[in-house]
C-alpha cells in the first residue's frame, strides 16, 4: 500500500509584480493513513499554501506529488474537483458557509457536486452526530462562531472524506468554542479520518500526533507528539470509506437535483435582491411587453381586415370617383387628385359592359345622428341598393332585407349594425320599431350581421336604407360615392377591370393624354397591399425586438458580473468542496436564464394586459396568439444565455484558492 501523501521536492514560487516569491522551497514529506498531523510555523511561511497543495485547491511549481500512488499533477483541473469531492474535506478558518443557506443546505452542498442521493438525510445525520441536530433549518447569520463551525466541519464529513485539511480551524473562536472544535476534529481522527491541521499555536497542535513545523518554505522540524490526546495507533483506526487506491470518478452529467437546486437558489437570489433583479430584467421586460402588445393589436387588425374582406366577397370590385394617387389604398381615400362623377347611368351601362360582371350596385355613405326616444347616437349610414346583401354578405341577421321596389319608391325602412341596435334598443328587439334618422322616421325592418372591427374601424356602427332613400331624403347627394362590381369569378377579374375603365373613360370624354379620373381595385389587389404593409410591420417589430433584447441582454450581463464578483468566494468554496467548471458554468447561466425568463414572463404578462386592456377600452382589436407567447418566452431564455455566457464562464474558470483569498 502506498503512503496517503507523498511529496518530492515541492515547490511553489509566486511572481508578483516582476518580483519572484519562492514560498515553498522543495517540501519532501509522507503522510500515512489515519495521522494527526498538525503543521505549525509563523504567519507567511508558507503553511496555506502547502496545505492547499495537499488539498489539491492548487499546483505545485515543481515537484512530485502522489496520493495514495496516484500522481496528481497529471489531473485536469475538473479531475482534480472530482476527486475533491470524494476524498477530501475541508475546513476553512472563516468558515466559508454560504450566506442565506440553512445549515442544512451548506452540509448538503458537496452532495450536489457526487450527485450521491439522499443528501437532506445525510445532512441532517451528520449535523446531529456533531450537536447541531436543532439548528438545521438556521441561516449562517443566526449560529454563533463555534456553530458555524461546527457546520463546517459537518460539510466537510458529509461525502465520507478520507482527508480533511483544517487551515487554522480556530483561529476565529474563542477559547472554549475552540475546544470543542478541537474535540471534534480528535473524535474524526479517531474515527479512521487522517487529518491534517494547520496551525501557529502550540497548545493547540498539542492534540496531535505529529507536529511539523515549517519556516521559510522548508521543514525545519518533524516530530511524534509523545502527550497526544486521545493517543490511538494508526492501525487500530476505523476505516470509514473501505480502503484501497483512489481513482478519478468518471465525469458526471448535470444531474436533474443539481438542475433543481440551482434554479431554485437562482429565484432565491432574485427574492432577495427584488429591486436590483427588476432593474436587470427591465431591458428585456420593456422589449417583450412592447413585441407582445404590438403583436396582438398587428394581428387583431389583420385578423379583422381579413374577416372585413372576405365579407366582401372575393370576386368584388371596386369603382372610386377619385383619381388613383401613387401605390397603397390611399386611392380608395378622398385628397388629392381629380374628382369625377358616378351616377346611375354608370351603374346600368357597366352592367352591360362585360359578360363577365355578374352584377354591379352604386352606394352612398354620410354621417348622421340617428335618435329612439331618448337615445341618440351619432352614426355612419350607407344608401345601397338590394343587391348589397348578396354581394357584401349582408344578408339581414334578424328580420329582412329592403326590396328593389322599396328602394324605387324611396322607402322609409332601414336595417341597424349590431352597434347601432345595442346602443338604441338594448336588449330589446327593434325590428319593427321607428328610429329618426337626421329627423326622418325610418321603420327598422332587420338587423345586419355581425362583421367586427377593422383595423381601428367598427364595421358594426352602421345604418343601412335604400339608396334612393339616403341620396334624396337624407344625404342630398345627386353621385354615387362608389360603385361595387362583382365579376363571375377570378379569372374574370382583370379583363373586367380594362373593360369597365375602358367605359369611364369614354363615358367621362376623357382623351387619351388625360390620367383616370376615377378609380378600379380589386380585392386581391388589397389584400396584397394589406399583406406588405404587414410585411413592413413585422420587419419593424422585428428591429425593435431585437434591440430591445439587446438591451436587455447587455442588462443581464452586467448584473451577472457584478454577481460573480461579488460571490467570488462563494464559488471558489463551491470549487474547493467539489464543483467542476462545468457545474459552476451551469449554475451562473441558470441564474442568467432565469433572471431574463422572470422578465420575459414579466413582459408576456404586461403585454398582454396592455393588449386587452386595449381592445376592452378602445376597442381596437387585440389577439395574442400562443405563438408569440412562446416566441417571445424562447427569445428572452435565449438572451439569458447568450449574454449570461460570459459571466459564467469567467465564474468558472476562477481558480478555487484565488477566490477563497479574494478580499
Ligand atoms: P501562512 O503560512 O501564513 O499560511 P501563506 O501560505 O498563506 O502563509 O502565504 C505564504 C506567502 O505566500 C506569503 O508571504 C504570501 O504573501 C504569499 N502568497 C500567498 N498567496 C499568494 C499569491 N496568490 N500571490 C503572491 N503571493 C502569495
Ligand atoms: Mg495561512
Amino acid at each position: 500500500m502506498p503512503p496517503l501523501i507523498e511529496l518530492r521536492g515541492v515547490t511553489k514560487t509566486y511572481f508578483v509584480g516582476g518580483g519572484r516569491l519562492d514560498v515553498l522551497k522543495g517540501i519532501d514529506l509522507t503522510i500515512e493513513a489515519g495521522e494527526f498531523v498538525a503543521i505549525m510555523g509563523p504567519s507567511g511561511s508558507g503553511k496555506s499554501t502547502l496545505t492547499q497543495i495537499l488539498g489539491l485547491l492548487d499546483r505545485p511549481t515543481s515537484g512530485a506529488y502522489k496520493l495514495l500512488g496516484l500522481d496528481v499533477s497529471a489531473l485536469t483541473d475538473d479531475e482534480g474537483a472530482a476527486l475533491r469531492s470524494r476524498t477530501i474535506g475541508f475546513v476553512f478558518q472563516m468558515f466559508n458557509l454560504l450566506a442565506r443557506t440553512s445549515a442544512l443546505d451548506n452540509v448538503g452542498l458537496p452532495m450536489l457536486y457526487t450527485g450521491e442521493p439522499g443528501r437532506a438525510e445525510r445532512a441532517a445525520e451528520v449535523l446531529r452526530e456533531i450537536g447541531l441536530g436543532d439548528r438545521l433549518d438556521h441561516a449562517p447569520n443566526q449560529l454563533s462562531g463555534g456553530q458555524q463551525q461546527r457546520v463546517a466541519i459537518a460539510r466537510a464529513l458529509v461525502n465520507k472524506p478520507r482527508l480533511i485539511f483544517a487551515d487554522e480551524p480556530t483561529g476565529n473562536l474563542a477559547s472554549d468554542q475552540a475546544e470543542e472544535i478541537l474535540g471534534r476534529l480528535v473524535a474524526m481522527n479517531d474515527a479512521g479520518i487522517t487529518l491534517v491541521m494547520v496551525t501557529h499555536e502550540a497548545d493547540i497542535a498539542a492534540h496531535a500526533k505529529r507536529i511539523i513545523k515549517i519556516k521559510d518554505g522548508v521543514i525545519v522540524s518533524d516530530v511524534k507528539n509523545q502527550q497526544h490526546r486521545g493517543a490511538r495507533a494508526p492501525a487500530e483506526a476505523r476505516a470509514v470509506r473501505p480502503e484501497g487506491l483512489v481513482s478519478v470518478p468518471p465525469p458526471r452529467q448535470l444531474s436533474w437535483e443539481e438542475f433543481t437546486e440551482h434554479v431554485r437558489s437562482a429565484l432565491g437570489a432574485i427574492r432577495s435582491n427584488k429591486l436590483r433583479s427588476a432593474l436587470s430584467m427591465l431591458g428585456i421586460l420593456i422589449g417583450v411587453t412592447a413585441v407582445i402588445a404590438m403583436l396582438a393589436i398587428g394581428k387583431g387588425a389583420q385578423k379583422s381586415v381579413e374577416t372585413q374582406l372576405s365579407s366582401l366577397g372575393s370576386n368584388l370590385v371596386m369603382l372610386f370617383p377619385q383619381a388613383p394617387r401613387g401605390g397603397g389604398m390611399g386611392g380608395a381615400r378622398g385628397g388629392m387628385g381629380s374628382f369625377s362623377r358616378l351616377s346611375m347611368d354608370d351603374v346600368v351601362a357597366i352592367r352591360r359592359s362585360h359578360p363577365g360582371i355578374a352584377r354591379a350596385a352604386g352606394e352612398v355613405q354620410g354621417s348622421v345622428q340617428a335618435v329612439y326616444g331618448d337615445k341618440n347616437t351619432n352614426t355612419s349610414v350607407t344608401g345601397a341598393e338590394p343587391d348589397y346583401a348578396e354581394m357584401r354578405n349582408a344578408r339581414a341577421y334578424y328580420g329582412r332585407f329592403f326590396t328593389a321596389a322599396e328602394n324605387d319608391q324611396m322607402a322609409r325602412v332601414a336595417l341597424l349594425g349590431p352597434t347601432v341596435a345595442t346602443a338604441l334598443f338594448g336588449d330589446s328587439d327593434p325590428v319593427g320599431r321607428s328610429v329618426n334618422v337626421e329627423h326622418i322616421k325610418f321603420k327598422v325592418i332587420g338587423v345586419l350581421p355581425r362583421k367586427g372591427s377593422a383595423g381601428f374601424q367598427d364595421q358594426d356602427d352602421k345604418i343601412l336604407i335604400p339608396l334612393k332613400t339616403a341620396m334624396k331624403k337624407v344625404l342630398g347627394r345627386q353621385f354615387l360615392g362608389t360603385i361595387s362590381i362583382e365579376t363571375t369569378g377570378p379569372e374574370q377579374t382583370d379583363s373586367v377591370i380594362e373593360a369597365v375603365r375602358v367605359l369611364m373613360r369614354k363615358r367621362h370624354r376623357l382623351p387619351d393624354y388625360k390620367e383616370d379620373d376615377f378609380t378600379l381595385r380589386n380585392m386581391a389587389e388589397i389584400q396584397a397591399a394589406l399583406t406588405g404593409t404587414s410585411k413592413i410591420f413585422s420587419l419593424l417589430l422585428g428591429i425593435v425586438a431585437a434591440i430591445s433584447l439587446i438591451v436587455g441582454g447587455i442588462g443581464i450581463m452586467n448584473i451577472m458580473l457584478v454577481s460573480v464578483s461579488e460571490r467570488t468566494r462563494e464559488i471558489g468554496l463551491r470549487k474547493a468542496i467539489g464543483a467542476t467548471r462545468r457545474a459552476v458554468l451551469i449554475q451562473f447561466l441558470i441564474e442568467a436564464v432565469a433572471m431574463s425568463t422572470c422578465g420575459g414572463l414579466l413582459g408576456i404578462a404586461l403585454g398582454m394586459a396592455i393588449a386587452f386592456g386595449m381592445s376592452y377600452f378602445a376597442g381596437w382589436a387585440a389577439i395574442v396568439t400562443p405563438q408569440s407567447v412562446a416566441l417571445a418566452f424562447v427569445f428572452s431564455a435565449g438572451t439569458g444565455i447568450v449574454f449570461g455566457f460570459w459571466p459564467a464562464r469567467k465564474a468558472s474558470l476562477l481558480s478555487p484558492i484565488e477566490a477563497l483569498r479574494y478580499e
